[in-house]
């Protein structure tokens, strides 16, 4: 800090507990807000900062509790002046340390702080001057080795064209932030223009760079809160490490450029690293998928849905993909990247048989025994997915009416003549439907009456809602009764998911609700664990 400037920077530290009540203001502080006695003190560091900020602190707290860095206006004898704050938490008392920099000068003297010269004003992270420098100033600091990884989103376009500017906004910023996360500290992210972003990571070959990149084709992959579901987005990378792959910083960003397209070229949603005969070498989801499949990564896991007595009658089989390379990966996660890739098809068959031979063996302890499988919209609407279906049904030689194969609203709210034809053909030869996360999307009895279902299971997030008063949310909890007498009142039975407590089984069963699912009364287990609870239930009145 031998800068003149800098050294006109008043620092302030204040401790504060979790609802920011201030415990501490160091004597600097004290001088800096200019309130000479302990009594005059703000009690909360929140009532210190301007209005419009205050929102932008919390969040960004709870964006990163342990510590965050954020810039605000304080309002300091009347005046309002830029600070930088940055909190640390200790977790031991839950309080935080804040130690504040004042950065009005830099705010306001451009030739010192540019931060406005120097950021993305979109999603806040360094824009393409600011990382050209900075790179450059690597390569004048005669830096060892450092990777620069080029991001490009896949699939963003769509989401601008189809859902508009602000979605796409939208997009952008939560992709910044998710990109944020997997950078380290020392690393330097920007944003280069449209859905480019670029990474420098310090002090990593292109190998390492590598493997801390590989985190955001999940990341991405994650389904966004602002922007509908079925807007899937993936991200190609490319990385260029010096100095093996240029000395300067156009021919190191020209050739991550290279290498990133080659990542789209090769199927997108995948790194790639540049090499001079760009032989790049690839990694993705998508591979590790592939080989994933082929290593038996894959398996289901089933779990157990009772009737209101207790009784046990079936259960709903979950897939798991336990990966060498990602370690194990939520399903929500993975399924829409498998969709994505067109994997769906293939691994929806083999769920499909997989679940059928398991319901073979279990017959042997129970012959009514049911399984619930989940199918994607995906496979409904390929070709040939009803002779599938009869496929795995006839290999096993199982019962056709102890499958139900759960389908989601939006498959039916967008089913052509083909899938209505295949639900039907389906229906006849003894298979039910049931209609998965029930209540979710656009609710519509009137093609329930009209499609071959037998069942609607209510989505766990009404199911939660129910509260031990039965006082709270009692909208939601007329919702469910009437969503259960009116499936009733066209002969569907109603099965209720992410059911924990007892008082969410009492409400369920007084309402008339037929089968309950929930960690409840049995998480997703092993088929050797369904097995011992059917030897259990052995003689068990119906
Ligand atoms: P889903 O069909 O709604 O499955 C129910 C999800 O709720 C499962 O999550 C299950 O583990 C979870 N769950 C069950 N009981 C409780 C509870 O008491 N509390 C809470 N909080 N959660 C509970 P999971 O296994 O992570 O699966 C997520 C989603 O992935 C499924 O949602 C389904 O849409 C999809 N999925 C899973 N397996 C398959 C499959 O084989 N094929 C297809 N197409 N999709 C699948
Ligand atoms: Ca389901
Ligand atoms: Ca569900």
């Amino acid at each position: 800090m031998s800068s003149p400037t800098l050294d006109r920077v008043l620092d302030a530290v204040f401790r504060v507990n979790g609802d920011y009540a201030i415990k501490y203001i160091s004597e600097t502080g004290q001088r800096w807000l200019g309130s000479p006695t302990a009594q005059e003190h703000p009690r909360n560091f929140l009532t210190l900062l301007h209005t419009e900020d205050v929102g932008r602190f919390t969040d960004a707290c709870k964006e990163k509790p342990e510590d965050f860095s954020c810039d605000v206006r304080v309002i300091k004898s009347g005046v309002e002046c830029w600070v930088n704050v940055r909190a640390y938490r200790l977790a031991s008392v839950d309080q935080y340390v804040l130690c504040l920099i004042d950065i009005s000068l830099w705010k306001t003297n451009d030739a010192i702080y540019r931060h406005a010269a120097e950021h993305d004003e979109l999603t806040g992270l360094a824009n393409r001057g600011f990382f050209k420098k900075t790179v450059e100033a690597q390569l004048h600091a005669g830096q060892s080795t450092f990777s620069i990884a080029l991001l490009d989103l896949d699939g963003f376009k769509k989401v601008n064209d189809t859902y508009g500017h602000a979605m796409g906004d939208a997009v952008l910023i939560e992709t910044s932030k998710r990109l944020a996360r997997i950078a380290g500290p020392d690393d330097v992210l920007a944003r280069l223009g449209g859905d480019e972003f670029v990474l420098l990571l310090m002090g990593q070959d292109a190998a390492a760079a590598h493997a801390a990149v590989k985190k955001a084709l999940l990341a991405i992959a994650r389904p966004y809160d602002t922007a509908p579901h079925s807007a899937y987005l993936g991200v190609s990378i490319g990385i260029a490490q010096f100095p093996d792959h240029g000395e300067d910083y156009s021919t190191l960003l020209k050739n991550a450029d290279t290498a990133m397209y080659h990542a789209k070229n090769a199927g997108k949603n995948r790194v790639s690293i540049y090499a001079a005969d760009d032989v790049s070498v690839d990694f993705s989801i998508k591979a590790a998928m592939h080989d994933g499949i082929q290593e038996g990564e894959f398996y289901l896991e089933y779990q157990p849905q009772y009737n209101v007595q207790r009784k046990l009658i079936g259960a709903e089989a979950l897939m798991r993909w336990t990966s060498r390379d990602f370690g194990r990966v939520a399903p929500d996660k993975f399924i829409p990247i498998v969709e994505e890739s067109g994997l769906m098809p293939f691994l929806g068959k083999w769920a499909l048989r997989y679940a059928c031979h398991q319901l073979k063996k279990f017959h042997q302890k129970m012959p009514g025994f049911v399984m619930s499988v989940n199918v994607s919209p995906v496979q409904f609407g390929a070709d040939g997915f009803d002779s599938q279906v009869m496929d795995a049904i006839t290999e096993t030689g199982v019962d056709p009416t102890t499958v139900i194969l759960e389908i989601t609203e939006s498959t039916l709210m967008h089913s052509q003549e083909k899938t209505e034809r295949a639900l039907a053909l389906l229906r006849e030869r003894g298979i039910r439907f049931s209609i998965d996360d029930f209540g979710t999307g656009f609710s519509s009895l009137a093609y329930l009456t009209r499609l071959p279902v037998s069942s609607i299971k209510i989505d766990k997030a009404f199911v939660r809602a129910i509260e031990e008063q039965r006082t709270a949310s009692a909208t939601d909890m007329k919702l469910i009764t009437a969503m259960i007498n009116l499936a009733h009142s066209i002969d569907l039975k109603v099965v209720a998911e992410g059911v924990e407590n007892e008082a969410q089984f009492d409400f369920l069963k007084d309402a008339g609700c037929d089968l309950i699912q929930g960690y409840l009364l049995g998480k997703p287990m092993s088929a050797d664990a369904i097995s011992r609870l059917l030897d259990q239930h052995e003689g068990t009145p119906a």
